[in-house]
């Protein structure tokens, strides 16, 4: 069986004492392992990244610049083969895993602008003859730690913009689907990054936890469920690092009696069964505003799903695929049985979808739950499945406080065709995301994402400016060249 390991300073290493299975997820079948790298192997690539930290901080800007345009090219040149073995292990379908790709390409396009990013800040005169300027220096090795759902496009989250910015990484990807991680910083390599710049290293509890500890981490980027993310938060800012973790969603659409029904339907079944509901920013709540509303939406949504496509990766025919585990299948199962136990209304049942061929994959199909009410444990937490929830309010501030009470605080979108309400809306909604009539507001690279509340531990959001910020440190320096000859005496009041 094929052991997917480590890239340290440059080099693929084996430490496999420990190994996890990673299973196609469309047939059920254990595909390869992953290896789970000891304490004293995620050391060994804390140390390649602080030796390498001093020749990489003072390679100029504009030469770690054009590293990242070649990564950018080859990212573009390998998108298919990135697809498929994202598709293999993760389950998502190609055209799905494509555009993973690009949005993560996205990211590595704005990590190009590093010269114009780093640039400071400057103040001539600030007293007679002084001169004062802000720069943002590195913080040395950094870590990121990532989940199962976006393979190729969260670790790009971090990596390129840290590593422009003149930081070190260590990557500690999900074990679940590792080879995308491993193959792209292959190609960072390939692209001419040198050695111990970037380092990936395969694991599960042992090697987080030695990266949260190590006292040569200067700040780590987490992304995963809001348990871990509040475990890796007070870990990290405990051992005096910074830290930035995103945690889990729960994203509401309100549908307005004004919405373009039509188009709303169309977007919410995306949104919400897309890559099996396993995104962050997946729809999982339709609140309508009246009950007629209502009733036409749910029928028009339950006549959209009869055309659905379930089915494994590699046919760009299938709209989604299979969850990622057995257990989660399970787990998403659970949900919706629990939801039927409390009242709600199983309007379509995906529950033990038979999909031909694929009889041991782990499919859920789309489901659509109707009358769901807050006190419901399918509304509370997070389902992460192709699960989509109708609650029924009589108006929009009941929808508002809906959201603005939920722990998490991710995104949330209106659909609407009155700009008064949009506006108001997106003014007192707590979420970090917002769509008017868009139904997944993913920021672009040069803005930033994060979510409110439970969805967001840490002051700075992921990417775009944000990420510059996290992963500088500002200094600011204040000069004066006296002239020859002119000589202050000692002046004991502030300086003004
Ligand atoms: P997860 O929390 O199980 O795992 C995330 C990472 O943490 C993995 O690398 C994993 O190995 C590690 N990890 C798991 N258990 C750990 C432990 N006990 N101690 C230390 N590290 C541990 O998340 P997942 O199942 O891979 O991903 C799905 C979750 O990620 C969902 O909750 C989803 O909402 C969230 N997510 C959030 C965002 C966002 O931007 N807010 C984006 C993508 C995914």
């Amino acid at each position: 069986m094929v052991k997917i390991g480590h890239l340290i300073n440059g080099e693929l290493r084996e430490d496999a004492k420990r190994v996890h299975d990673i299973f196609n997820p469309a047939t059920g079948e254990v595909i390869r392992q992953t290896g789970l790298a000891s304490r004293e192997t995620v050391e060994e690539a804390i140390g390649a990244a602080a030796d390498a930290f001093p020749g990489w901080r003072a390679t100029t800007p504009l030469k770690r610049a054009r590293i990242m345009f070649r990564f950018r090219e080859l990212l573009a040149e390998n998108i298919d083969t990135l697809a498929a073995m994202a598709g293999e292990e993760h389950g998502k379908i190609l055209h799905d895993a494509r555009g993973e790709v690009l949005r993560g390409i996205e990211n590595v396009e704005y990590a190009c602008y590093a010269p114009e990013l780093l640039k400071g800040e400057h103040s001539r005169n600030v007293g007679t003859a002084i001169d004062s300027w802000s720069e943002f220096q590195p913080l040395g090795v950094v870590a990121g730690i990532t989940p199962f759902n976006f393979p190729a496009m969260v670790p790009l989250w971090m990596y390129p913009l840290a590593i422009a910015c003149g930081n070190c990484f260590v990557l500690k990807p999900s074990e679940r689907d590792p080879s995308v991680p491993l193959f792209i910083a292959q190609l960072l390599h390939q692209a001419g990054l040198p050695k111990g710049v970037m380092n990936v290293v395969n694991g599960d509890k042992e090697a987080v936890d030695t990266l949260l500890l190590d006292k040569r981490v200067q700040a780590v980027s987490f992304v995963g469920s809001t348990a871990i993310a509040e475990h890796v938060y007070q870990t990290a800012t405990g051992s005096g690092k910074r830290c930035q973790a995103l945690g889990g969603a729960k994203n509401h659409a309100i549908v307005m009696p004004d919405a373009d029904l039509e188009s709303a339907v169309s977007v919410l079944v995306g949104a919400a069964f897309g890559s099996s509901g396993e995104r962050c920013m997946a729809l999982a709540v339709a609140v309508v505003v009246g009950d007629e509303v209502g009733d036409r939406l749910v029928s028009r949504m339950k006549k959209r799903m009869e055309t659905l496509k379930v089915g494994a990766y590699d046919n760009d025919q299938n709209d989604f695929g299979p969850v990622i585990t057995r257990q989660h299948m399970e787990k998403v199962n659970g949900y919706i049985s629990s939801a039927q136990e409390h009242g709600a209304v199983i309007e379509v049942d995906g529950r033990n979808p038979h999909i031909a061929g694929y009889e041991n994959g782990f499919f859920v199909g789309g489901t659509l739950i109707d009358r769901v009410t807050s006190e419901m444990v399918c509304y509370k937490e997070e389902i992460f499945g192709p699960v989509l929830l109708v609650m029924r309010v009589e108006n929009m501030q009941q929808a508002l406080e809906l959201i603005n009470t939920h722990e998490y605080g991710n995104g949330s979108c209106i659909f609407t065709r009155d700009g008064e309400v949009a506006h108001y809306f997106s003014d007192h909604v707590k979420t970090g995301m917002v769509g008017i009539n868009v139904p997944l507001p993913v920021p672009v690279a040069f803005h930033s994402f994060g979510g409110w509340k439970r969805s967001l531990f840490g002051d700075l959001a992921a990417y775009g400016p944000d990420g510059v910020r996290f992963y500088t440190r500002r200094k600011t320096i204040t000069q004066r060249w006296p002239s020859a000859g002119v000589r202050e005496g000692a002046q004991f009041s502030f300086p003004s």
